[in-house]
């Protein structure tokens, strides 16, 4: 089954389950547990606990760390990876225009190869 998986120290994860059958759960948590299944790991960069599924409960968890996991279909899926990256491509634009404030605010110039404040990691400055 597709799922995403929401951690807070680790990210937000594009990945595969099914349910632990392991039968040494709780009856009343069983249904909650899941294990990865597949070689599914698709991160999904830029995303918060409110862009999670139509902001419904979880479904449950996987093993190890905290984590909560929605089952979602593949539609939920391309919703996520789209939202990924249309959130982190405004990131990068924040990120872009803070770097330029402070280059202005510092007296810097642009880069003389590509035109932004980029300090030299556009490959400027290997030469
Ligand atoms: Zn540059």
């Amino acid at each position: 089954m597709l799922a995403v998986e929401y951690t807070t120290n680790y990210g937000v994860y594009l990945v595969e389950v099914e349910r632990d059958p392991a039968p040494t759960y709780r009856e009343d948590v069983r249904d909650r547990m899941f294990r990865r299944t597949g070689d599914l790991k698709e991160e999904l960069a830029n995303l918060r606990l409110d862009n999670m599924p139509d902001r419904r409960p979880c479904d449950g968890s996987l093993p190890g760390c905290y984590n909560m996991v929605w089952l979602i279909s593949p539609e939920e899926a391309k919703a996520l990876r789209e939202m990924t990256k249309t959130r982190t491509e405004k990131a990068e634009q924040r990120r872009a225009e803070e770097a330029r404030l402070i280059a202005i605010e510092s007296g810097s110039t642009p880069c003389p190869k590509c035109g932004s404040y980029c300090y030299g990691d556009c490959g400027a400055q290997e030469n």
